[in-house]
């Protein structure tokens, strides 16, 4: 099934709403600490675009953590009804991530892997369908993942 264009999603008040125009990069669940705060939720769905194909109405409001290998992440979301909206990182400043539960139509978004399972939930059951990472997947790991090795 293939993915709807504009793919459109917002915040449950509408002060903010997006629209991504092109295929998602990677589609991440990700079961880090910080996510699962950020989301209030076992894991975080994130998919994430070049900026380039992203039209947003207004910038979220964010929390800063740092990543493991100590780069700034912001964990986005509304100011006005505290929806988590996604997720950018210094490291990475060409992309941007959204909570897939942000999206109203979500044919054809599928995700491509489990991330951070070392930190996820004793009692959640993993899709064993999707590869799984203790962590982050190496840059090679990712490469073959995204199918750019
Ligand atoms: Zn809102
Ligand atoms: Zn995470």
């Amino acid at each position: 099934m293939s993915i709807n264009f504009p793919l459109k999603g917002g915040c449950a008040c509408g002060a903010i709403e997006f629209e991504c125009h092109a295929d998602p990069v990677f589609f991440f669940l990700c079961h880090c600490v910080d996510c699962r705060k950020a989301t209030g939720s076992v894991y975080a769905p994130n998919v994430w675009f070049y900026n380039e194909a992203v039209k947003i109405t207004k910038e979220p409001a964010a929390h800063l953590e740092k990543s493991i290998a100590g780069d700034d992440v912001r964990h986005e979301f509304c100011p006005d009804c505290g929806t988590p909206i996604g997720m950018s990182t210094a490291a990475n400043p060409k992309m941007r991530g959204f909570r897939a539960s942000c999206f109203e139509d979500l044919q054809g978004l599928e995700p491509i892997a489990s991330i951070w399972i070392s930190t996820k939930l004793p009692w959640e059951k993993l899709d064993p369908s999707l590869p799984q990472f203790e962590t982050q997947p190496t840059r090679e790991e990712f490469m073959k993942l995204i199918g750019r090795e």
